[in-house]
């Protein structure tokens, strides 16, 4: 069994109930729910439109990590989530409304690179509305493969935005 940690985010319909029905679904199709953050709401990041709420979930899992890769995605389309981001050529990513993404932040303390799948993820430590979740859950513990906690990465950026 792994431990794995979710990113969650929605900013589309009712925003509290797509994510307790993305718990829900989680928990029945990839294992038992162990740990959960706080829910932050958060204004579109990467392109103008309605607020997102996040929040971070850690999960026992018994699923590969493709195997939870193709589960999350069939949450996600179960939830009724139809766009995914594409990327102009210049690689640079085109955000869209979405009912639920579900991100793969941590499998156990792995490190993967595939076509399908970079975790840890990448946007982990630049991302306020990920590191304030993930720093309510872990507080000040480091977790392999990074060699910080999330909250000196935290405040690392928030000194940054000032
Ligand atoms: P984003 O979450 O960046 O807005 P999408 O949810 O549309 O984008 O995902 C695009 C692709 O990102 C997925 O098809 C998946 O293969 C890939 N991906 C790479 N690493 C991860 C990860 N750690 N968690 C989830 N998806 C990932
Ligand atoms: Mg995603």
């Amino acid at each position: 069994m792994k431990n794995v940690v979710l990113a969650l985010g929605t900013n589309l319909g009712d925003k509290r109930a797509n994510l307790l029905t993305a718990r829900e679904l989680l928990q029945n199709q990839i294992g038992e729910e162990l740990r959960v953050s706080k829910i932050y709401n958060t204004p579109s990041w990467g392109f103008d439109s309605y607020d997102f709420l996040n929040q971070v979930v850690v999960y026992k899992t018994a699923l590969s990590p493709t195997s939870l890769l193709n589960e999350v995605e069939k949450i996600e389309k179960a939830l009724g989530r139809r766009n995914k981001t594409v990327k102009k050529e210049d690689n640079i990513p085109i955000y869209v409304d979405r009912v639920i993404d579900i991100d793969i932040l941590l499998y156990e303390n792995e490190v993967i690179n595939t076509s399908q799948l970079t975790v840890p993820h990448p946007k982990i430590v630049e991302r306020e509305f990920v590191l304030r979740p993930l720093v309510d859950i872990f507080k000040d513990e480091v977790i392999a493969p990074f060699t910080k906690s999330f909250n000196s990465f935290l405040t690392q950026i928030s000194c940054i935005t000032i």
